[in-house]
């Protein structure tokens, strides 16, 4: 005799995809990934005490969040890594490239939070399917992470100079994308930044400016992209607003008009985001 067995209550749980910023841009990244029960950081960018405030305001406690996930050994994604580690004892995932970067005399972290990731192969953590994913950026090494749960899926690319062949795939399957938009190119070109360093910013290995995210963004949208999240904003090259404006200039240049099916946010560079929800 068959018996039927109610699968739908189990499933959706399944689907529970929660992402929200406590913190992008260049001062410092940190982004959460949850569901009911369990939930991952992404980059601890910020003070350790800020990171555990950021999560108590939203009745996260930091004994659900199963591990760190580390982009690159920038200041901006690390700066809370070492104190987050010792007093909440978390685990710490990245490559082994990227462990060699951050491991200095200085960032010390002990053994038992050390955790090594694959370059594209899917680990398991805290319910989701996640890949670590190669990006262009003037660091060691560093990566892009893609975040599945059931077939809910977010990408989060922060910090990369040009979206490569083996990046794109990853960006174009999100849901919910997290796209660095650092830079506005007039601002970056006619400011004060030294030349040096305007050309580092606009290389291959720097970031991605409004025109090249939103130019991108107009190429992949399809009917599954529910959020776009631009991240990573320069305080000194860049404004929510112009972003956005950049971003819906491009878009209506290429006759997409949106309807109210896709969500666009700026992420603030100190204020944490309202947390957005996933599911089926
Ligand atoms: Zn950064
Ligand atoms: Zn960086």
């Amino acid at each position: 005799m068959h018996y039927l067995i109610p699968l739908t209550p189990i499933y959706k749980l399944l689907m529970i995809l929660n992402f929200c910023s406590l913190s992008s841009g260049s001062s410092g990244n940190c982004y959460y990934i949850g569901n009911e029960f369990h939930g991952i950081l992404i980059d601890a960018g910020i003070s350790a005490s800020s990171i555990r405030k950021f999560l108590k305001d939203r009745n996260i406690s930091i004994q659900t969040i199963m591990g760190v996930l580390i982009t690159h050994n920038h200041i901006d994604h690390i700066r809370g890594l070492e104190v987050l580690t010792r007093k909440s004892h978390l685990p710490a995932f990245t490559t082994l490239n990227i462990w060699e970067s951050i491991l200095t005399p200085q960032m010390k972290i002990s053994r038992d939070c050390i955790r090594h990731i694959p370059l594209q192969q899917k680990f398991h953590l805290a319910g989701f399917d996640i890949e670590a994913f190669p990006v262009f950026h003037d660091a060691p090494e560093t990566v892009g992470f893609h975040i599945c749960a059931g077939d809910k899926k977010i990408t989060i690319a922060t910090d990369l100079g040009h979206i490569c062949q083996t990046a794109a795939p990853y960006l174009k399957e999100a849901n919910l994308l997290v796209i660095e938009s650092n830079y506005d190119e007039e601002m970056l070109v006619n400011g004060g930044y030294p030349h040096y360093l305007k050309k580092r910013i606009q290389s291959d290995h720097g970031h991605l400016g409004n025109l090249q995210t939103s130019v991108f963004l107009a190429d992949i949208i399809n009917d599954n992209l529910s959020h776009i999240c631009l991240a990573h904003l320069s305080k000194n090259n860049n404004t929510p607003e112009i972003a956005l404006q950049t971003l819906h200039q491009t878009f209506a240049a290429k006759g997409i008009y949106l309807n109210g099916n896709l969500k666009i946010l700026v992420l603030n560079r100190n204020i944490p985001t309202e947390m957005i929800r996933l599911t089926e």
